[in-house]
């Protein structure tokens, strides 16, 4: 990783943050328990800093998507916790998955099946979680494959069924009438397996005026993004800052980038700086997007190229340009869900495309250990 000094942008991850927004939805779903959702390496920040952070909290339920994450994120986890696979089980993956003691998401027949083999050879049960399709049309058991299974229940055998889940379509709109009908249809199937932990919301449904069972899988809320749009804002985790790397002033009708799609109406000031597509930056921001610098506003001009961007700053104070000068991208004046809607996309695309150029610096999430540790260092 770049130094600090040398670095053409700076991604701070503030784990504190983190953990503030894990206890406001732990707060908002109470008595229910509050789940990480850490796929897709934490959302793009990392899986096992995040997942530290978050078992520091009192975080004891995590979901990955895939068999390959659950294998890097086990080792941090301690044997009571539960490492849940999303996508659940892949053909030929059953060994490796009962052999971390993961816990796969059964979404079909045929994985409920291939897991219940499994189960038989190694002569033991093996946990699961139990997926129904509630109307998303996307994973989870179908209801034709539900009628066979509730006829069928030794299809079950050697199976212990941990956790009953469907997923929301609509979590991020309260008004979406698709909410309450998932919500029933997941009631009325988890009817038949009294006992056994029932797990529906998201980071949007925790803010749905509802039951929220027993786990709520929260992943976006957790890293900062609004899960509701402007109704829900959560405390930002990442900012994200890059440095001018070269100045120049051009004159009126001149254009700037590749394509010369921008051309200046004006005797312009251009700065351009270290950070492009390759670093996750939406080539959609193109004569789109902006970026602030000290709290001005420096819209993107041109296109955004692989390594750097051009702004312009005529606008900006001229003490505030200088080669090295930090430029934000995600900050206090720009979170990542207005980034996310200048590019036409969601605050997760952003988050899990942030690239790995940038120098990563963590504030806060000490551990309680630590914590402790510090403290009686202070008091001596
Ligand atoms: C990704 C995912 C989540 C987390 O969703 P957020 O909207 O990020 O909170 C929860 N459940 C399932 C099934 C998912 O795929």
């Amino acid at each position: 990783m770049q130094s600090i000094d040398t670095a053409g942008a700076v991604l701070r991850i503030d784990l504190d943050a983190l953990v503030e927004n894990y206890r406001t939805i732990q707060r908002q779903v109470a008595p229910a328990t509050v789940a990480g959702v850490v796929k897709a390496d934490g959302y793009g920040l990392g899986a096992n800093l995040v997942a530290r952070s978050l078992i520091g909290a009192g975080c004891r339920h995590f979901f990955v998507a895939h068999l390959s994450e659950a294998m890097a994120l086990r080792p941090i986890l301690s044997d009571g916790m539960a490492l849940f696979i999303l996508n659940g089980l892949q053909p030929g993956a059953e060994g490796e998955c009962a052999a971390i003691g993961a816990i796969p998401v059964l979404n079909s027949l045929d994985q409920i099946g291939r897991w219940a083999r499994t189960a038989r050879t190694l002569e033991r049960t093996l946990p699961a979680a139990l997926q129904v399709d509630s109307g998303m049309s996307r994973l989870g058991l179908p209801p034709e494959e539900v009628a066979i299974l509730l006829a069928q229940r030794e299809r079950l055998e050697g199976v212990d069924l941990r956790l009953l889940m469907s997923h929301l379509a609509c979590a991020d709109d309260p008004d979406a009438p698709s909410n309450a009908m998932q919500r029933r249809k997941f009631d009325a199937f988890s009817m038949n397996f009294p006992g056994v932990p029932r797990s529906l919301d998201n980071s949007g449904g925790s803010f749905l005026p509802a039951d929220h069972f027993d786990i709520v899988r929260a992943g976006i809320a957790l890293y900062g993004g609004a899960p509701q749009g402007e109704r829900r804002e959560m405390r930002p985790v990442v900012s994200l800052d890059a440095r001018i790397i070269q100045l120049r002033n051009i004159p009126a009708g001149a254009a700037v980038g590749y394509g010369l799609t921008h051309r200046c109406e004006r005797p312009t000031q251009i700065a351009t700086i270290a950070l492009g597509y390759a670093d996750g930056w939406p080539r959609h921001l193109s004569n789109g997007g902006s970026a602030y610098i000290d709290g001005h506003r420096a819209p993107i001009a041109g296109r955004v190229s692989m390594d750097s961007i051009t702004l312009d700053v005529t606008d900006v104070p001229d003490v505030l340009l200088y080669p090295g000068a930090l430029v934000e991208l995600l900050g206090p004046h720009q979170t990542v869900d207005q980034v996310a809607a200048d590019a036409g996309t969601i605050a997760y695309e952003i988050l899990t495309q942030l690239g790995h150029r940038y120098h990563r610096s963590v504030r806060g999430g000490r551990d309680p250990a630590q914590a402790e540790h510090h403290a009686m260092k202070v008091a001596i």
